[in-house]
């Protein structure tokens, strides 16, 4: 027999008060602890708490400074400027706010963009710039140099203008392969490195082969003394190597050559690749190039996150903590551009 709501409700009202009032508790502590923290509130909460900074000037003294339609406004006190709990956060300027945290939990559960506004109320386009701001706020969190053995190699995807009315360039028809032999301006050259304590990096870098200053965008910033690189025999892995006085062991594909010393490899990356070509597949059907390193920053955390015991709540609290990720948000177009205009 399947109990109705009403059925429930009934019964429900005829248990004594006392037990009634300590089952209401229990089922609330429940939704608390099953549902994800709540973004806003808990942006807020850390601000209180002063583990914030400015998000004009860093400073990590403020003062709270009443409200502005409904936001909790502060006042920094080395550059005296005012801010709120979301300037610069994904959360500025978005008009629903009441509807975040809901969307976080079906995004991270990777609902379709029409099932979230089926759900939600929110119109598809809403619904995808969402997705974006949110992944724009986890590109930079999480990230640490890399150190031991750091393995490195790119893959290709095929150049896509998914969801774009008209198209500048012949399309092609899904699931189909680029015609061209070899790697061609059709393709797109994502780098991606790993280290074997669970840093990663996942870079669009370029249309077709990729040179020495892609690598350096993609990882300079993170590589150190103690980073040992393993790469394949390309001339521009070779460089990059050299210019930064890297312990480098490259591996000789063409001499089928795998594995150096039963540690130096690059097969952690590339079974990386697989799984990160299956999910854009599976779960998207195929990705615009233009939103490409957002999924990147999606995959990546997705990794990262893997083995914690809450990846859902860990991925929103990481959302709340980038005061640029409205600035990068909006860099989309310009970094998309640079792309385009890189094919050699
Ligand atoms: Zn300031």
């Amino acid at each position: 027999m399947k109990l109705t709501k009403e059925d429930i409700k009934s019964y429900l009202l005829t248990l004594p008060k006392l037990e009634l009032d300590s089952l209401i508790k229990e089922l609330q502590d429940f939704t608390k602890t099953s549902s994800l923290a709540s973004c806003k509130l808990s942006r807020r909460e850390m601000l209180n708490n002063k583990q914030g900074s400015c998000p004009h000037c860093e400073h990590l003294k403020y003062v709270k400074l009443g409200f502005d339609k409904g936001a909790q406004r502060y006042k920094c006190k080395s550059c005296k400027r005012n801010f709120t709990e979301y300037t610069g956060t994904w959360m500025a300027g978005i008009h629903k706010k009441n509807k975040i945290d809901e969307y976080m939990e079906l995004m991270l559960q990777e609902k379709s963009l029409d099932k979230i506004k089926e759900e939600l109320k929110i119109n598809k386009k809403t619904a995808f710039d969402w997705r974006h701001k949110i992944l724009s706020s986890i590109e930079e969190t999480d990230k640490d140099s890399f150190t031991g053995i750091t393995e490195s190699d790119e893959t290709f995807l095929l150049f896509s203008e998914k969801g774009k009315r008209t198209l500048s360039r012949k399309g092609r028809k899904r699931g189909t392969n680029s015609k061209k032999r070899g790697v061609s301006d059709e393709q797109v050259a994502v780098i991606v490195t790993a280290d074997r304590t669970g840093q990663r990096e996942l870079s669009v870098a370029t249309l077709g082969r990729i040179r020495k200053i892609d690598i350096e965008k993609s990882i300079g910033s993170r590589i150190c003394e103690k980073t040992v690189l393993c790469s394949d025999s390309h001339v521009s892995y070779k460089g990059f190597a050299l210019d930064n006085t890297l312990e480098h062991h490259a591996l000789r594909a063409d001499l089928k050559q795998h594995v150096k010393d039963g540690v130096y490899h690059v097969q952690h990356v590339n079974s990386m690749h697989n799984r990160l070509k299956k999910w854009l597949n599976d779960q998207f059907w195929g990705v615009s190039t233009k939103h490409l390193q957002q999924y990147m920053n999606w995959f990546r955390m997705k990794e990262t996150l893997k083995t914690t015991a809450e990846p859902q709540t860990e991925l929103a609290k990481r959302t709340i903590l980038d005061v640029k990720a409205r600035a990068r948000y909006f860099e989309i177009d310009d970094k998309y551009k640079l792309i385009i205009s890189s094919q050699n």
